[in-house]
């Protein structure tokens, strides 16, 4: 199976808003800190990866829904099969190279 090529995209650090500088109640005005998410370059590095359709999981025999909670400890009757689970929750679609269209002028 071909692979797609990964999207290295320059994106603005949402932690500093492209500044390079966190700013928070600590400081105090006209105080910063270095952003430690992008290390003050006010910019994250971002790869994106297109989706190829949803990959199966080797090994896998049950399934089940999880709550988001750390101690999440349900009942085996939350458990359901790895078969159940690709047939009832839909994969979502491979994404596809769009290619931008110039408007038509009317
Ligand atoms: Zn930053």
């Amino acid at each position: 199976m071909k692979s797609s090529k990964k999207i290295i995209f320059n994106a603005e650090c949402d932690s500093c808003g492209g500044t390079g500088l966190y700013q928070g109640f600590m400081e105090g005005p006209g105080r910063a800190v270095v952003c430690i998410s992008c290390r003050g370059t006010g910019c994250n590095v971002v790869s994106l990866k297109p989706f190829e359709g949803r990959k199966r999981k080797r090994g896998m025999e049950k399934v089940r829904f999880g709550s988001g909670l750390i101690l999440d400890c349900p009942g085996e009757s939350a458990w359901f099969s790895y078969e159940e689970f690709l047939e009832k929750v839909p994969a979502a679609p491979k994404s596809k190279a769009t290619k931008r269209k110039k408007k038509a002028k009317k």
